[in-house]
């Protein structure tokens, strides 16, 4: 945790939570991917980056994930740097209450205003306007709009396209709003040609094939959760009690917005299949599987 790994001529790694990339512009210069998830990633990440003298040029984030842009700010205070990003989430950039709102589909409560969801609002431009030698690859799934970001070493930071395929195997859940496009971006992360993937809330790896099958295998075992909980006809509330009692979960506020905004997903996913279709009746919503 908070080690600096090389990856390439002129690329780096800084190990936290949420992995950060640095790409040396020249001697002094350097462009970050993505910012750390916390105060302390951030004081630790500067502290690195003092070291080694290098002054922050620009941070391109991934997405707009309060784990992916938490120093934003702060780097910007200190580096005067620019922040960029797809337009979309540009807006949640500059909006400290679109994240949590966009989760719960509603004026969040106090329940949902924590450092994981709210984030200090700041300025970003658009990808467009970044002159940086970087690649920037859409790999929508986890958000409608994340972006993979590879360097001119061909070290590819892929964000939240893929989870460290053991913890995701226990929780089953994490994040995702599209689920087809989340399997989508994984087949099409497969096809760049990288020498090292990156994913942020994992080790760097050259052999990505292994961590991509794995998240796929989770993602299609929890829509067969899914698709068997509902052969009798669920809301999305006894949906979500129902998976995470399966599952040994015991969620605060938060998680139970997250993992039913995410099997909500799951139930547009089978929809699209043609596995499962929702009706109203007597003013409530049910979702069933098609046998
Ligand atoms: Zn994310």
């Amino acid at each position: 945790m908070y080690d600096l790994t090389q990856l390439g001529e002129n690329t780096y790694c800084f190990n936290c939570f949420s992995n950060v990339g640095i790409y040396k512009l020249n001697e002094k210069d350097v462009c970050l991917i993505d910012s750390g998830d916390d105060k302390s990633s951030g004081k630790r990440l500067m502290r690195t980056l003092d070291e080694k003298g290098w002054n922050v040029k620009a941070i391109v984030n991934t997405h707009s994930h309060t784990d992916h842009i938490f120093n934003n700010q702060s780097l910007i205070e200190k580096y005067g740097c620019k922040v960029y990003a797809n337009s979309n989430d540009i807006a949640f950039m500059n909006d400290s209450f679109l994240n949590p709102a966009f989760v719960c589909a509603s004026n969040p409560p106090k329940e949902m205003l924590t450092r994981y969801y709210v984030h200090q609002p700041h300025y970003g431009e658009n990808l467009d306007k970044a002159d940086l030698p970087l690649e920037y690859i859409p790999l929508p799934g986890h958000t409608g709009y994340m972006i993979g970001i590879k360097t001119p070493d061909d070290v590819f930071f892929v964000g939240d396209c893929v989870v460290d395929p053991i913890t995701f195997r226990k929780t089953k859940i994490i994040y995702i709003y599209d689920i087809a496009g989340f399997l989508n971006s994984i087949d099409k992360a497969l096809n760049v040609n990288a020498k090292i993937y990156v994913p942020a809330h994992s080790t760097p790896t050259e052999d990505f094939r292994p961590i991509a099958e794995a998240n796929k295998n989770t993602v299609n075992e929890v829509a067969e959760i899914v698709w068997e909980e509902c052969k009798t006809p669920l809301s999305p509330e006894e949906l979500t009690k129902a998976v995470a009692d399966r599952l040994g979960y015991k969620m605060g506020y938060s998680q139970y917005m997250t993992v039913q905004s995410t099997l909500k997903s799951y139930l547009t996913y089978l929809q699209q299949q043609g596995k499962a279709q929702t009706y109203v009746e007597n003013n409530r919503i049910y979702w069933k599987s098609i046998v």
